[in-house]
């Protein structure tokens, strides 16, 4: 189907009734451009999940979601127990940080953390004390529904829960209601297309009850009365499973819907516009038309937050690439060094080539494994130089214009790429860089070999300490005019003080003046009658 075809079909999700219109026949399907990517990730989601021992040490970066790095609440030397809040959210779109074994604070500094700048970031350092003891938790006792949705989404927000599909973005922070804006759909993401990446689908497997659990309290905080859950069409036994889970709660809110399996359709923008037809505009959010949208992970997170009491201390992760002697799915508690989850899959081949930290597609390179695993850690996945297209030599662009066919957001990567190369921010923008979802498919199908995505990613970076380095102009700007004003006013002040007193002093003056001119008077007066006294009296 093609968009003028998607466009033509597209439903009224504000108007539908639950249950009537998000049938699979009656909804349009895809979006522009994508990929069918050839993938064998299903097998690997087949096998058992695993789950890590914990480790000596955990090392938790401040930074693990996207806005403001958290505040550290804890000092070194300090023993804290699992679950315990060791960091806290800088402002609205932040997250808390928990202590994921119990043990002692031992550093608060910089470590390498998985991240593509290769730079170190502060982390809070634990040595575990092997007791892996729990501190008090605080569960929603009994039925959620008769909680205020403000407080449930509260807990969300203390449990530290950001989107675990690899945004990072805080959860509470899409949950909260916008008086200008009516959500009318929750969409679960269970479209995992990377195709290396599995941690997803394992979990859909295995944990569907926890997920529709979760969506069912999202509901709750949203107030809203419809969840559609996409799940593409080579994940049967994960569709499966969330059918199942659906019909158990006996919820017809719910509607898992197959969408077809072609990349990046695990983006919210794209899985949205798949399932509805409707494009998230650019530079907005999914919230902007009514969507919020929400990763199963992150659903069974929030579950397990609400009825448990416990915030966000581990997440699945896939370690894989045919460079891991024994791929496999494992939950791992944040902070666990990569190194030792790579041991647990038996570690390298001996022709280890490059470590990617999330998919072949939307990953990045690490310079070695001695980083954490952090909320975004969907994936490690460590290629052989057969795997991927590091050894391949990069040429020249020569336009055919293979990028723009396949860019799920409609933009023109030739054109990017140039503006890039010229460090015209000012173009990259107008020709709207920030619609780029990273997601690689340009890359994928240059014949140039250009690395197309990384350009666009270090472009962003740039436009973003642009902008940063021009607020922090505006401001100074804006000291410096405050400051001659201030002077400004304060010299009028000064000189209407001045005058003020010259008039003062003036008046005083022809006071005093109109006094003597009245007391001379006066004596000149009294001089002559004491005269004319005295001639009478001879
Ligand atoms: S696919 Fe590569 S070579 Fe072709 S136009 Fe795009 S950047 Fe140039
Ligand atoms: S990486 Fe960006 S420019 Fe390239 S295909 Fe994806 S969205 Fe388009």
């Amino acid at each position: 189907m093609n968009q003028d075809q998607a466009k033509a079909n597209l439903l009224d999700l504000d108007e539908a009734p639950v249950g009537d219109v998000l049938t699979p026949t009656r909804r349009p399907s895809g979006f522009y451009g994508g990929l069918y990517l050839p993938t064998d990730k299903h097998e690997l989601a087949g096998q058992p999940l695993e789950t890590a021992p914990p480790p000596p040490h955990v090392v938790l970066p401040l930074t693990q979601h996207a806005g403001l790095p958290a505040i550290p609440c804890v000092k070194p030397g300090q023993r804290v127990l699992r679950g315990q809040q060791i960091a806290v959210a800088d402002g609205f779109i932040s997250a808390n940080i928990h202590a994921t074994t119990s043990g002692t604070v031992i550093a608060i500094d910089e470590q390498p953390v998985p991240h593509p700048s290769g730079l170190s970031a502060p982390c809070i350092t634990i040595e575990a004390d092997g007791k892996d003891e729990w501190c008090e938790l605080h569960p929603v006792v009994g039925d959620y529904h008769t909680e205020d949705p403000v407080r449930v989404r509260q807990r969300v927000r203390e449990a530290g829960i950001v989107g675990l599909g690899g945004a990072v973005f805080p959860t509470s922070t899409k949950l909260t209601a916008r008086a200008d804006i009516n959500v009318h759909t929750l969409i679960l993401n269970g479209a995992e297309c990377d195709p290396q990446i599995s941690c997803d689908e394992a979990l859909m497997r295995r944990y569907a009850t926890d997920i529709i659990a979760g969506a069912r309290i999202v509901l709750h905080i949203l107030q809203v009365n419809r969840c559609i859950i996409g799940i593409e069409e080579d994940k049967p036994e994960s569709e499966a499973a969330l059918r199942l889970a659906v019909e158990e709660f006996d919820d017809d809110r719910f509607e898992v819907v197959r969408v077809p399996a072609i990349y990046p359709e695990g983006s919210e923008r794209q899985l949205i516009q798949a399932l509805s037809g409707r494009e998230v505009p650019s530079r907005g959010l999914p919230l902007d038309i009514g969507f919020v949208c929400l990763n199963v992970a992150t659903a069974a997170a929030i579950n397990t937050a609400v009825t448990t009491g416990r915030p966000l201390t581990e997440r699945i992760v896939s370690v894989c690439g045919d460079a891991i002697a024994r791929p496999a799915n494992i939950i791992a508690r944040l902070g666990t060094p990569v190194s030792s989850l790579v041991e647990l899959c038996g570690g390298y081949t001996s022709d280890v080539d490059r470590l990617v930290v999330g998919g072949a597609m939307m990953g990045f390179a690490v310079g070695d494994d001695n980083i954490p695993v952090v909320k975004a850690c969907n994936s490690i996945l460590a290629m052989t130089a057969d795997q991927g297209r590091s050894s391949k030599d990069i040429r020249p662009c020569i336009r055919c214009g293979e990028c723009a066919r396949v860019c799920p957001s409609r933009l023109l990567p030739q054109q990017l790429y140039w503006h890039a190369g010229s460090h015209d921010l000012e173009k990259l923008e107008r020709y709207n860089i920030f619609d780029c979802i990273e997601c690689g498919c340009c890359d994928y199908v240059c014949p140039s070999n250009i690395r197309l995505a990384q350009h666009f990613r270090f472009a962003k970076a740039e436009i973003a300490v642009q902008d940063a380095d021009r607020e922090r102009a505006a401001l100074a700007r804006q000291r410096y005019e405050d400051r001659n004003r201030r002077l400004a006013d304060a010299a009028q002040d000064r000189a209407a003080r001045i005058a003020a007193k010259k008039r003062k002093a003036a008046a005083a003056a022809d006071i005093h003046k109109r006094r003597k001119v009245i007391t001379d008077v006066m004596t000149r007066v009294r001089q002559k009658e004491a005269r004319r006294d005295r001639t009478e009296t001879q």
